[in-house]
């Protein structure tokens, strides 16, 4: 069986802890890997190991690290397809949605060559007499890494790329389910001269994110997974005084209007609830329909679904794989049953499904006439399942979604430049898309949701990431013409 380590030092290290957790294919149901999990002492050699190389590291040159940054793209870009196989035999995701995540992580990446630019300092001249005032960002030292099973490759880099352009030393924690991804990302980094030490990879479970937040060498945690370990690490790592961003689960609303085009609504809603699986952080999972637009789109949904290839990620006209785990799919398929005892018309219920029956399948479900009390409203499902609820008016459409309590991501579908505007202005959420149903921002703006989708003070990535992973200091100099020193009790005052 193939044994999963850790990264420490620059190289492969056996776990020591004697635990370990199985790796599934999803796409057959088999164990195709042990995953060693850290120990307290293991967290801490990874620790040691990064607080050594964050001292050299921090003190290379912007140019040292933009080759470095620079080679490592080219490294990655030369082999999306490695990344995106072991991808999709872990996940599950079929691998052309594998090699789309590897590249949006890419464009992290090619962020961080671009770092110099963003760490210009700012200066005042002569803000007295002779006096300037200029501000540095300097790196943090030694920050952690936190990640889920839904983007292996593409959340690392949310945090990584950033981190170590910056001039701190990386852990990462990946998800126990899909760590393959994060080991090669940390032999690539070595490949193009990342120093050892600089990105290391500790894979565990609670014992090692525990070890990692409550380590007093560890500066900052990135977490990005569910909202009620969100939760737990932020306030666990500020109670530690640690700086922590923490992006939680989400339920991402499509408003569609009546003025919307029918078919291209119902194609994004179907590529946005389905796309893997439904297991995506911006995935649409509820759809508000606002009056007449109702009973077409519905219709125009549902005579889609059909068509949706579900198989193994590695099937070459796959268009969705599995599932995460069979409690997962157990899970999902509860929502599904409860929902319909509640009310909701399974208008296609994907227990009844033509699926591959060995792996962790379940497919696309479209739910009805769902009420906002509905559990299968309320909760984040993450599986394949579109719930539909029925408004009357634009404004209720709004007021329900700021009534909810996540913020990740929405859109609205409409030709109305009008009713757009108001939305965006309006709608309490971090991401907003108009006429695009996943709007992940680029690398150079930053991704963040509000409310329960994120803990802290700053979005991850682009202009935040950078503002993250430093911290500000203010230098106030004399270089004084010798001649008019002269010696002044007072308080320093602005002449
Ligand atoms: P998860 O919260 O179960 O796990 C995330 C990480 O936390 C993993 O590394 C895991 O090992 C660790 N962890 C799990 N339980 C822990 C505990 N009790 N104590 C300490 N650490 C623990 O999330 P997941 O199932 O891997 O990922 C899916 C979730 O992530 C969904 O809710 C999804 O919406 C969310 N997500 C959010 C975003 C975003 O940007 N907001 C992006 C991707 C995923």
């Amino acid at each position: 069986m193939r044994r999963i380590q850790h990264f420490i030092d620059g190289e492969l290290r056996a776990g020591t802890s004697g635990r370990s957790s199985d790796v599934y294919n999803p796409a057959t149901g088999e164990v195709q890997a042990q995953v060693d999990l850290a120990s307290v002492a293991e967290v801490d050699q990874a620790v040691v190991s990064a607080s050594a190389a964050a001292v050299e590291w921090a003190e290379s040159s912007l140019t040292q690290r933009t080759q470095i940054m620079f080679r490592f793209r080219e490294l990655l870009a030369g082999r999306v397809d490695e990344l995106a196989r072991i991808i999709s035999s872990e996940h599950g995701k079929v691998i052309s949605d594998a090699a789309g995540e590897v590249a949006r992580g890419l464009e992290n990446v090619e962020f961080a060559c671009g770092i110099a630019h963003h760490l210009k300092g700012e200066i005042n001249e002569q803000v007295s007499a002779g006096i300037e005032v200029y501000s540095l960002r300097q790196p943090l030292g030694v920050v952690a890494g936190i990640t889920p099973f839904n983007f292996p490759a593409m959340v690392p880099s949310w945090m990584f790329a950033t981190a170590i352009a910056c001039g701190n030393a990386f852990i990462c924690k990946p998800s126990e389910r899909d760590p393959s991804a994060s080991m090669l990302i940390a032999e690539w980094f070595i490949e193009a001269g990342l120093p050892p030490g600089v990105f290391s990879v500790v894979n565990g479970d609670k014992v090692a994110v525990d070890a990692l937040i409550d380590h007093e060498d560890v500066a900052a945690i990135s977490f990005v997974g569910s909202t009620p370990i969100a939760s737990y690490v932020y306030n666990r790592g500020t109670a530690m005084g640690k700086r922590v961003q923490a992006l939680g689960g989400a339920k991402n609303h499509m408003l569609v209007l009546p003025d919307a085009d029918i078919d291209m609504a119902a194609d994004a809603a179907v590529s946005a609830a389905y796309g893997s699986a439904g297991e995506r952080c911006m995935a649409i999972s509820a759809l508000i329909a606002v009056g007449s637009v109702a009973d077409e789109l519905v219709e125009a949904i549902s005579t889609r679904i059909p068509g949706i290839k579900v198989g193994a990620g590695d099937e070459p006209d796959a268009e969705m794989g599995p599932l995460i785990t069979e409690e997962h799919c157990a899970r999902v398929a509860g929502y599904v049953e409860r929902a319909q005892e509640a009310g909701a018309v399974a208008v296609v219920d994907g227990s009844q499904a033509d699926v591959p029956k060995n792996g962790f399948f379940y497919g696309p479900t479209l739910l009805d006439d769902v009420t906002p009390e509905m559990e299968c409203y309320r909760d984040e499902i993450f599986g394949p399942v579109l719930v539909v609820v029925r408004v009357e008016t634009f404004r209720e459409a709004i007021d329900l979604i700021n009534s909810n309590p996540f913020g990740n991501g929405t859109a609205i579908f409409t030709r109305d430049g009008g009713a757009a505007r108001q939305f965006q202005h309006e709608v309490q959420v971090g991401m907003v898309g108009i006429n695009v149903p996943i709007p992940v921002p680029v690398a150079y703006h930053s991704f963040g949701g509000w409310k329960s989708s994120l803990f802290g003070d700053t979005h991850m990535y682009g202009p935040e990431g950078v503002r993250f992973y430093t911290r500000a200091k203010a230098v106030t100099a004399r270089w004084p013409d010798p001649s008019s020193s002269q010696i002044d009790l007072g308080f320093p005052r602005n002449n």
